[in-house]
């Protein structure tokens, strides 16, 4: 069996560009033996993405990364893992944070025509497709989309830098759960919290980072992903050590986004991979959860 897994990719049901079907198909051809989908604040995607990955025979840990508040210039996201996609306490919370979406992604738009860029809601809609039940979660990579297509900007990043990034001139936060709930609502759904890629905290310094791990593993932190495409070398030394300190499952993936991250190939993540193990601990800790 191939040693290699990804646990961070996103589809149509979020912001990603291929079909849940379509990532479990090339994770499968990228010679990864298992994988799990975590779209933004949904999961709409898992049920398909697991059927393909069943008929496909690669292992498949159904995801979600959800949207936490924390003050700025840091981003809170946190993976559940081996959640169950037909909790009721999940579904509760999803439809808050695409309520908080609803209400943001408008006053962007309504800001850049302002600022003389002439988008529409209708185009970022356009751009998100049907998305699966419930319609696509809309994010900022969606509205930097049109700004590339329409030639406002040449760049998904600059459409970020010059537009979308907090301090851009068009960036509005959005309604986020409260990191205590974003625990709760994936142990209510039967999974594993995991603090998602933890340099997008912007803490200036090790102990900074030190003391919010702490923090959230009194909150019911389970794991910290180790691995990720914005981690240099020092980062991911630093997470294995904070990981070993406050017995945190490690976990890895490449925040696979298709063609909106081009850059971002499936299973790599900064010339290294995932090891299958990271997989296997999670799996296992699921498994004597529901004993
Ligand atoms: P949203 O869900 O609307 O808050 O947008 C979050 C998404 O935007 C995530 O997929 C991020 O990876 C992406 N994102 C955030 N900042 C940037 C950036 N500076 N450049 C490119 N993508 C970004
Ligand atoms: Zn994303
Ligand atoms: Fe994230
Ligand atoms: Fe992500």
């Amino acid at each position: 069996m191939p040693p290699f897994v990804d646990l961070h990719s996103h589809s149509t049901a979020s912001d990603g560009s291929l079909r849940p079907a379509e990532v479990a198909e090339l994770a499968a051809r990228s010679g990864l033996s298992a994988w799990a989908l975590t779209d933004h604040d949904t999961v709409g995607g898992i049920a398909e993405a697991q059927e393909t990955s069943r008929r496909l025979g690669i292992d498949f840990l159904p995801g979600i990364e959800v949207s936490a508040e924390f003050p700025p210039p840091g981003t809170l996201h946190i993976l559940g893992y081996g959640i169950d996609p037909t909790s009721a306490s999940l579904a509760e919370a999803t439809g808050q944070l695409r309520h908080g979406r609803d209400t943001r992604n408008p006053r962007i738009v309504a800001r850049l025509r302002e600022l003389g860029v002439a988008i529409t809601m209708a185009e970022v809609e356009a751009e998100a497709g049907p998305g699966m039940a419930g319609g696509p979660v809309i994010g900022r990579p969606h509205i930097a989309a049109v700004l590339v297509r329409k030639g406002y900007v040449s760049s998904i990043k600059q459409a970020f830098d010059k537009y979308l990034a907090q301090g851009g001139a068009a960036y509005f936060d959005k309604e986020r759960l409260s990191p205590a709930r974003a625990f709760e609502v994936i142990r209510q759904a039967g999974g594993i919290p995991v603090l998602a890629h933890p340099v997008q905290l912007r803490m200036q310094n090790s102990a900074q980072l030190d003391r919010i791990v702490k923090d959230l593993k009194d909150l019911g932190l389970g794991g910290i992903e180790v691995l990720h495409s914005d981690h240099a070398l020092a980062d991911v030394e630093a997470c294995m050590a904070l990981a070993r300190r406050y017995n945190l499952l490690m976990t890895g993936g490449s925040d696979f986004h298709g063609a909106k991250k081009k850059d971002i190939a499936l299973g790599h993540v900064k010339g290294q991979r995932v090891p299958r193990e990271y997989y296997d601990a999670l799996v296992r800790q699921l498994n004597l959860r529901k004993q």
